[in-house]
């Protein structure tokens, strides 16, 4: 059975959505599959751990969300994919960046980030076009760029914490983060009582290392309101990469293009850059079985 780390919750009066993740396998997984250094795990980590949170607020298991940060930064450029059923999957152009720590020991995320770009956020709900919504970034630190992607983008008013804890030998301590939510009708009452708690809390790399866990973080966020689980589901890093959707993306050139790399070398090798597995695909043998009418890429 797979680790219940993903959970929502709502307030008894139900003006209180919150939705907390235990993200440590997956940034975990992903310093594995990237080999990443302690500052881009920790930014990395951070969207990933925000995906997974945003995947959870889909309607439909196969819609997906992409977050993109492009911040200017030594970093380059950060994605991370989260789709309804769980899996998050991630990418950071520059993995090896090493920045000092900043003045208060934390790592410099938003050095490696950068504050000069955007956040996107694009919503891919299985319908003709996806909804994308991008706001200037504020900190490169994540957490408070997806609390104004949320303000501003969706006029939702937003809480977000973010944690990832890399210990000196670059292996990942734990990951966690929480996002809540205040549905339209709170009360000044309501909003200053969640001020304090959230305030009062501890960060999430402090809870998980004591050994605390994602109904801790929502009974502390939302003391007072009494809330309730909706729901708890596992949360992986996943990718979804396979030989057809390689086929399919070479397809998507156009046979022209193919044809041109396959004069090139007719031995194509293309890696996911997600999971960094290999594929090595003939061309020719692509090219004999192209599909017949199939629809040229308009230039
Ligand atoms: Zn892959």
């Amino acid at each position: 059975m797979s680790e219940q780390n993903l959970l929502r919750g709502i307030s008894e009066n139900g003006g209180v959505v919150f939705y907390g993740v235990d993200s440590t396998a997956i940034v975990r997984e992903m310093e594995r599959l990237h080999k990443t250094s302690a500052v881009t795990t920790a930014a990395l980590g951070r969207l990933l751990t925000a995906a997974a949170m945003m995947g959870a607020m889909l309607k439909g298991s196969r819609d997906n969300v992409t977050l993109q940060v492009n911040g200017g930064g030594p970093a380059g450029r950060l994605l991370a994919v989260a789709d309804g059923s769980g899996h998050v999957k991630g990418y950071v152009q520059h993995p090896v960046v090493e920045l000092p720590p900043r003045a208060d020991g934390h790592l410099d995320v938003g050095a490696a980030v950068g504050r000069d770009g955007t956040l996107d956020v694009i919503r891919d709900l299985g319908l003709r076009e996806p909804y994308i919504g991008q706001v200037p970034l504020v900190s490169g630190e994540i957490a408070e760029d997806v609390t104004r992607y949320f303000a501003i983008s969706e006029q939702t008013p937003t809480v977000c914490a973010l944690g990832v804890l890399v210990n000196p030998d670059l292996s990942v301590q734990c990951a966690g983060g929480f996002i809540v939510q205040l549905l339209p009708g709170a009360t000044e009452e309501e909003i200053t009582q969640l001020e304090k708690n959230i305030a009062a809390m501890p960060s999430v790399t402090a809870l998980l290392a004591q050994g605390k866990g994602v109904r801790d973080m929502l009974e502390l966020a939302l003391a007072g309101f009494q809330p309730d689980v909706l729901d708890t589901a596992p949360a992986v890093y996943r990718c979804d990469c396979s030989e057809e959707r390689v086929r399919r993306m070479l397809r998507s050139l156009g046979r022209k293009e193919v044809e041109r790399l396959r004069d090139e070398d007719p031995q194509a090798e293309v890696d996911c850059q997600f999971c960094d597995k290999v594929y090595r695909l003939d061309l020719n043998e692509l090219l004999a079985d192209w599909p017949a009418g199939a629809a040229e890429p308009t230039a």
